[in-house]
C-alpha cells in the first residue's frame, strides 16, 4: 500500500476540466487560453496543462520562458504564450521550442528578433493602463512601427496583439471602459502600420465571467478555471467548482487545563479545559502566519478554529469537547460542499486574495490526481 501523503492538495481533474468547457462557453466565439503559470497556481504545472488541453484550451499561457520550456519538456506541443523576460532569457529556446513571445517594447523585440534562429513569433503587448509591462502612448507607436518593418524585412511574424486589465474584478469600475478603448485605438494603429494579426486578447476569468465586450479573439482564463471566483461576489451566473482540496491528518490530540498557553508566544490561552489538535502544516507550507487565532478548519465534519501562532510546520486547532484521536483527517479548504472552508474563506480570514492561497503551497505539499 502506498504511504498517505503528510499533506495532500488533491486536485479533482473533472472539476477542472468542467470549469474550463463551462468558460469557454462564456465566450463561445473568442478561443480559450488557460494559464498555468506558477506551478499552475499551485495545482501542478504539467497535470493541469495536459488536462487543459484535453478540456478544450487551444492555447496555454505562462509568465516566463522557463516555465514555458518546461512544458515542452513534459511534452506538450500546443500553441503556448509567456509574456514576462528579461534580458538574456532564453528567447533562441523558445522560438526553437514554437514558444510565442511577447514584446513589450522595441528593445524587447530586437532582443527576440538577435536571439531567434529562425523567424520568431512575437504578440506585442499594448499597456493599456495597467502598467505592468507592455508598450504605452509613444512607446506603442515606436513599437508598431519597429513591428511593422521587422515583419516586412520577413525577420519576424506578429501573431497577436494583447492587454490586461487592471479593475476587471469590478465590473462597474471606470477603467475597465478606459482600457478597452486605449486596447480599440492600439488595434487600430497597429492596422494602419499594415499588422492586423488574428489574436487580439484582453480578457482574464473576471472579464471572461462578466464582460462580453472583451472577449474578442481570445480569452485568458487563470483563477476560474481553478473554480475559484475572481473576486467576491462578482455577480455571474457560470457554476465552477474549486479544483483543490488540500489535507492533512491529526498528528497529536492532548488534552489542556484551562490557563495553558498554546504555540510561540502564548498569542492564545484556553480559558476552559479543552483538547487541541496539533496539525503537521505551517508557514513552510504556505500557511500564512496572519491565518494565528483567526482562520477555520474542519476536522472530523466539524469547523474549528486555528489557535496559537502558526509556526514552520505546525499549527494548533482547538477540538473543544468533541471525540477526535491522531490520524483524524483535516480538510484546511476545498469546494465547501461538505462545510469545509474553502480557499476564498483562508483568503478573507488572512486578508488576502484566494489566488494567493493556493499559489503559496510550499514544497512538502504533495499533489493527486482525482
Ligand atoms: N493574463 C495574464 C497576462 C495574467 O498575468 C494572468 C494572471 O494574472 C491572467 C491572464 C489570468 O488572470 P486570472 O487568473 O485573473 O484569470
Amino acid at each position: 500500500m502506498m504511504p498517505t501523503p503528510q499533506i495532500e492538495a488533491v486536485i479533482d481533474l473533472d472539476a477542472f476540466g468542467a470549469n474550463i468547457a463551462a468558460l469557454a462557453a462564456c465566450a463561445p466565439s473568442s478561443a480559450l487560453m488557460t494559464v498555468v503559470k506558477a506551478d499552475a497556481y499551485g495545482h501542478g504545472r504539467v497535470r493541469m496543462a495536459r488536462a487543459a488541453r484535453a478540456a478544450g484550451s487551444t492555447w496555454l499561457g505562462v509568465a516566463t520562458i522557463d516555465e514555458a520550456l518546461a512544458l515542452r519538456q513534459a511534452g506538450d506541443s500546443g500553441p503556448l504564450l509567456c509574456w514576462l523576460a528579461v534580458p538574456g532569457a532564453a528567447y533562441g529556446a523558445a522560438v526553437e521550442a514554437g514558444i510565442e513571445l511577447t514584446a513589450s517594447s522595441v528593445e524587447q523585440l530586437d532582443e527576440i528578433v538577435a536571439a531567434a534562429g529562425r523567424r520568431p513569433r512575437v504578440q506585442l503587448k499594448v499597456d493599456t493602463g495597467l502598467s505592468r509591462n507592455g508598450a504605452r502612448g509613444d512607446e506603442w507607436t515606436a513599437l508598431v512601427a519597429a513591428a511593422a518593418s521587422a515583419q516586412a524585412a520577413g525577420r519576424v511574424e506578429i501573431t497577436g496583439v494583447w492587454s490586461h486589465l487592471a479593475c476587471a474584478d469590478e465590473p462597474d469600475h471606470p477603467a475597465n471602459d478606459v482600457q478597452e478603448s486605449v486596447f480599440r485605438a492600439a488595434v487600430d494603429e497597429l492596422a494602419a502600420a499594415g499588422l492586423s494579426p488574428d489574436l487580439r486578447h484582453l480578457a482574464n476569468s473576471a472579464a471572461t465571467l462578466t464582460r462580453p465586450s472583451t472577449h474578442l479573439d481570445l480569452v485568458r482564463v487563470g483563477i476560474a478555471a481553478y473554480g475559484i471566483p475572481p473576486a467576491p461576489d462578482l455577480g455571474y451566473e457560470t457554476t465552477l467548482t474549486p479544483v483543490m482540496t488540500l489535507r492533512t491528518r491529526l498528528a497529536q490530540v492532548k488534552r489542556v487545563p484551562a490557563g495553558a498557553g498554546v504555540s510561540y508566544g502564548h498569542q492564545w490561552v484556553a480559558d476552559h479545559e479543552t483538547t487541541l489538535g496539533l496539525v503537521p502544516m505551517g508557514y513552510g507550507d504556505g500557511i500564512a502566519v496572519a491565518a494565528s487565532n483567526r482562520a477555520e478548519l474542519q476536522v472530523g465534519g466539524a469547523r474549528v478554529p486555528l489557535v496559537g501562532r502558526v509556526c514552520m510546520d505546525q499549527l494548533v486547532v482547538d477540538l473543544g469537547d468533541a471525540p477526535a484521536g491522531r490520524g483524524d483527517l483535516v480538510t484546511l479548504f476545498g469546494p465547501g460542499h461538505d462545510g469545509e472552508p474553502t480557499a476564498q474563506d483562508w483568503a478573507a480570514a488572512t486578508d488576502t486574495i484566494a489566488y494567493e492561497v493556493v499559489t503559496r503551497l510550499g514544497g512538502r505539499t504533495v499533489r493527486t490526481y482525482r
